[in-house]
């Protein structure tokens, strides 16, 4: 393409609210046929809330969200933000926190209260030899198996709650995926959330397949293996755990809503966070590059 037509087109992608690295950016872009999309934050708004507390046997409700709360309000993540917002309005104000440790796609640890507290995956505490009781594991899986996501709650070596938040699919989602599906590529889910909760949203906005409870530094290599099947991929993704995937892709487009890390890995940026910018990328770039070369 001449740089004119390069150039009107990177004009265009401005009006359509896509911010554009630089010209070349839009030969990559019409190749692509696969694209991955992360979910939190991506197809879903991200913006969690606290939605139930179950609670073991004997356990306190007050005590769990007093000690998970704590521990939560150290870490930025949404799920973390939606239970320290949802512990302080049921309890009020949190003690506080020593040792905290962010463990990435797997959940949070540390001192709260002289207790040793976990908040995360049942992997997780499953690592510390805290172990489910039946009815906190089928509260569990019930909530998953409704789109939520459930994390587990534990201290001093017994599992003792489990907490279930709750996003939005954003309403301009299920409409993207059609988009993208009319214009010949395949969408793919790629999350660090349990399977359940992945094929349940991904069936409410028409996404087949999904590759969940991949842990952050594994998100990469999902990309390298659709690479290396000779795919040429797009990656969409708006968190820090997307940004080496983003790098890594052939076309990384990062929501505008998103973290500056995940922007500055990509191509491209959907400034508004609306999914169907991504079709227009595509669009644009086929339109651009395709009438006059
Ligand atoms: P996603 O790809 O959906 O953005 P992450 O890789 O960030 O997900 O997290 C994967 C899973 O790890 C979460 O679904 C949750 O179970 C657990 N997890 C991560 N961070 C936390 C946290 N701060 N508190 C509780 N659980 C967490
Ligand atoms: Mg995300």
């Amino acid at each position: 393409a001449t740089p004119t037509a390069l150039m009107v087109g990177t004009g265009r992608g401005a009006q359509l609210g896509i911010l554009i690295k630089g010209p070349e950016v839009l030969e990559s872009t019409r190749r692509v046929d696969a694209v991955v999309l992360d979910k939190t934050g991506t197809i879903t708004a991200g913006k969690m809330t606290l939605v139930d507390v179950i609670v073991a046997d004997g356990e306190d409700t007050g005590e769990v969200l007093r000690l998970a709360g704590a521990l939560e309000d150290s870490s930025e993540h949404p799920i973390a933000q939606a239970i320290a917002k949802g512990a302080r309005d049921k309890v009020g104000e949190l003690p506080a926190v020593e040792q905290f440790a962010n463990l990435a796609g797997l959940g949070v640890q540390g001192t709260v209260d002289d207790h040793a507290v976990l908040v995360g995956r049942t992997r997780l505490l499953a690592d510390f030899s805290q172990h489910l009781p039946t009815e906190l594991d089928d509260a569990m899986k019930a909530a998953e198996a409704e789109g939520r996501t459930a994390v587990a709650v534990g201290w001093d070596g017994a599992a003792r709650a489990v907490l279930v938040v709750a996003d939005t699919v954003k309403s301009t989602s299920a409409e993207a995926i059609t988009q993208l599906r009319d214009l010949g590529l395949t969408p793919i889910m790629l999350t660090g959330d349990n399977t359940a909760a992945a094929t349940t949203i991904a069936g409410q906005v028409g996404i087949d397949e999904v590759i969940a409870e991949v842990l952050p530094t594994e998100k990469v290599d999902v990309v390298k293996r659709l690479q290396d099947q000779g795919k040429v991929v797009a990656m969409v993704g708006d968190g820090i755990n997307d940004a080496a995937a983003l790098a890594q892709a052939d076309l990384g487009l990062a929501m505008g809503t998103g973290t500056d890390v995940a922007i500055e890995a990509s191509d491209l940026t959907l400034v508004r966070g609306d999914l169907r910018a991504a079709a227009d990328a595509i669009r644009l770039s086929r339109r651009t590059l395709g009438t006059i070369k």
